[in-house]
């Protein structure tokens, strides 16, 4: 079993977003935009703060109280949308309650919206067009498997979760490379089963081991994607990590693993974005 590391494939993708960024003139800007403090949220913001300024990329955090109304939220965040010196916008979701999650989702500028969550992006993933933004775990998730050089034309995918943020964006990309896609959810029957015919299953869930032993066919791919915190307060997979090594080809873990590619994902569609609005 090889291990399939995120650092290893960020860094590819980092060294080639420093190098152009540095071609552009002025500073690319990314604005987060936080409501409230979830844990969650911080400790991805933490992340993308220490690699975004490794790479030499602003990032200017928009956060908002945990309470505000949408009228306020709709203002500050159409005022972040609408200013030129911001290049793309991530916004942490879930959403509080009391917010229109759909609303902001058609609201962002699709050529700020970095992590794909604009139906216009989202489309565009389904119809197999390249020129959007797809979100940028789903993106992660191809980069390694690419830079791994597995082999997807004709294979058996199973990608187990359908939300619009992970599983279905990522089963779309792998049919635009020729896999053989199965999609699995919480109603999919025998989900061991269905599992075992794929040589490459990427768990995308959010429950710790759920993913073990008769799930993995021998020589699997296998990219755990799903975060999760133990008992003890560690960082776990959907994937057992015994199970994945003793019967993958080739294993991705949690942590590790897709985390890393995300954020150099993210980069690189910043890049993107910042050169179309410098251009246009
Ligand atoms: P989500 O919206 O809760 O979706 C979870 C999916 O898993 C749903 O489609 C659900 O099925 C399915 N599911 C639940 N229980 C299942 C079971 N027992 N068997 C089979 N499928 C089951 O979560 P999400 O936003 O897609 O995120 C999934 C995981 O990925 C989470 O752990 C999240 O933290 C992680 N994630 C990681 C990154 C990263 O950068 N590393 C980024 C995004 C997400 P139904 O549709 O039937 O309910």
């Amino acid at each position: 079993m090889k291990l399939l590391k995120g650092a290893d494939v960020a860094q590819k993708i980092n060294e080639r977003v420093s190098a152009e960024a540095l071609e552009l003139a002025g500073p690319l800007r990314l604005a987060i935009v936080r409501v409230g403090e979830r844990p969650d949220d911080l400790s991805y913001e933490r992340g993308v703060l220490k690699r975004f300024a490794a790479l030499s990329l602003r990032t200017i955090v928009y956060a908002l109280p945990a309470d505000i109304s949408q009228a306020d939220f709709a203002a500050a965040f159409l005022r972040v949308n609408a200013d030129p010196d911001i290049h793309g916008i991530l916004l942490f979701r879930p959403l509080p309650a009391q917010l229109d999650e759909e609303w902001a989702m058609r609201a962002i500028d699709p050529d700020k919206d970095v992590d794909g969550i604009s139906p216009v992006n989202l489309a565009k993933v389904f119809a197999g067009d390249p020129t959007g933004f797809a979100p940028c775990t789903a993106a992660a998730v191809m980069e390694m498997l690419a830079w791994a050089e597995v082999g997807l034309k004709g294979r058996e995918a199973v990608v187990v979760g359908r939300s619009l943020v992970i599983g279905k964006p990522v089963s779309m990309l792998l049919l635009g490379e020729h896999a053989t896609v199965t999609v699995c959810h919480s109603r999919t029957q025998n989900l061991p089963a269905v599992c075992r015919r794929a040589d490459v299953l990427v768990a995308c869930v959010g429950k710790a081991g759920l993913i073990g032993a008769d799930h993995i066919r021998p020589d699997a791919v296998v990219i755990d994607v799903g975060i999760n915190v133990d008992t003890g307060g560690r960082l776990t997979g959907d994937v057992n990590r015994h199970a994945a090594e003793n019967a993958a080809s080739l294993y991705s873990p949690v942590p590790g693993g897709v985390g890393a590619v995300t954020t150099a994902v993210m980069a690189r569609h910043l890049l993107r974005a910042a050169r179309r609005q410098i251009k246009s």
